[in-house]
């Protein structure tokens, strides 16, 4: 099938990282009797040349992913904070009456929203995160969010002043099915606020290993600016954000009667000045990106025939960096969370420990998949002799 801008509509695709077929990130497997039945997805990352957007163009169903989720928002800590902070700057920035949050999770928004006295509602399309909401007594729903949740919504309830959607917008494969959902429901000078993980920050930082499944499109502020108005909506408002590796948030409304905020303009400003949205610029940093995985892919490995090496941390990041430098002589991955740890790493079947394991094996090199916490991870683990070894921004052993 011809492939498509998914902002744009042009044909003018092009690939920029072609990972092959990879397991998903998320995709843990309990015991060794799942091995044989894991299923891997193609997973190539495409530059529109029209729009510059970046975008994987072979989504994985929503419904594989998005099931049996088991992210619960709340259960992490720093996440708590930024949304109780966004609930705040919602309220004093906007004054709504009402919120709506599309891919609202376990209501880690709504819930500091809600003792702000605001009205809320919540649809996500996990049943199990859900539940998690419904049982703190938020008004959710189980549903996607397009046209026909919406009309449903009308049926019994008012539109209203403020949708917001936080790391959902951006995962999403047909995002015009949110605005035409958004638009219906939002009053007159009602707002839209997007929060998603920034292209800016992507290229800046060389986060290749955010580029999975899961996460379908890296905007810039200039492509969701263009996206978002040829569905009616004007972005006034761009703020950057350190959630998730860099995230930006975003303000529209279906009028263009605001003046675009200097925020707004620093950010436009910074676009131009790195090239962002620019083909060239991105097709680089593909050739770039596959030269760090081939350094690692070999350095690891001729260190592996003679020495044992081990990785620290299991999330996402790690999915990619174990299969994309092709990992398996790895003894192990160490995770902290109940949720990773005493499963095995997608596509390599690594076995994932609790770090007490870790203490007792000392391996002689430890690999940090999660990189950008290897300054807390050293400290945790300060009675480690062996050498630790971080991927970016360049391979290093310390
Ligand atoms: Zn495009």
């Amino acid at each position: 099938m011809l492939k498509k801008c998914r902002a744009c509509g042009s044909t003018e695709v092009e690939i920029i990282l072609d990972l092959g077929m990879m397991p998903l990130a998320g995709g843990f497997l309990n015991d060794k009797s799942e091995f044989s039945n894991e299923v891997k997805y193609d997973l190539k990352t495409y530059i529109c040349n029209h729009c510059s957007l970046i975008q994987i163009l072979d989504p994985v169903d929503p419904k594989i992913l998005f099931t049996d989720y088991s992210f619960s928002s709340s259960t992490v800590l720093p996440l708590v904070k930024h949304f109780e902070d966004f609930a705040e700057w919602i309220v004093s920035k906007y004054k709504p009456r009402s919120v709506l949050e599309f891919g609202c999770n376990d209501g880690i928004l709504l819930d500091p929203l809600k003792k702000l006295g605001i009205e809320v509602f919540g649809v996500d399309a996990s049943p199990n995160i859900v539940q998690v909401a419904q049982k703190k007594g938020l008004d959710v729903t189980h549903a996607f969010f397009d046209f026909q949740f919406a009309k449903k919504h009308l049926m019994s309830n008012q539109k209203v002043d403020v949708i917001s959607g936080s790391n959902a917008f951006a995962h999403n494969d047909k995002p015009e099915t949110i605005l035409e959902a958004a638009k219906s429901l939002l009053n007159n000078d009602g707002t839209l606020i997007l929060e998603f993980m920034y292209a800016g920050d992507l290229f800046e930082q060389v986060q290749w290993d955010t580029l999975y499944h899961e996460h379908l499109t890296f905007y810039s502020l200039a492509n969701i600016s263009k996206l978002l108005e040829k569905h009616g909506f004007y972005v006034f408002d761009a703020i950057r954000l350190t959630m998730h590796g860099g995230s930006l948030r975003i303000s529209a409304k279906t009028h263009n009667k605001i003046a675009k905020s200097n925020s707004y303009l620093k950010i436009q400003d910074y676009e131009k000045n790195i090239l962002l949205n620019e083909p060239d610029t991105w097709k680089s940093f593909g050739i770039f990106v596959n030269r760090k995985i081939n350094i690692v892919k070999e350095v690891l490995y001729n260190l592996s025939k003679n020495n044992s090496i081990w990785a620290y941390g299991a999330a996402g990041k790690a999915t990619m960096w174990v299969n994309a430098c092709e990992l398996s002589f790895l003894e192990a991955v160490v995770d902290a969370s109940p949720l990773r740890a005493n499963k095995f790493m997608p596509g390599t079947h690594t076995p994932i420990v609790f770090p007490e394991k870790f203490k007792l094996k000392k391996p002689e090199y430890t690999f940090i998949t999660a990189w950008n916490y290897a300054e807390n991870i050293k400290k945790n683990e300060d009675w480690y002799k062996g050498l630790w070894a971080t991927p970016l921004p360049n391979l290093m052993f310390f």
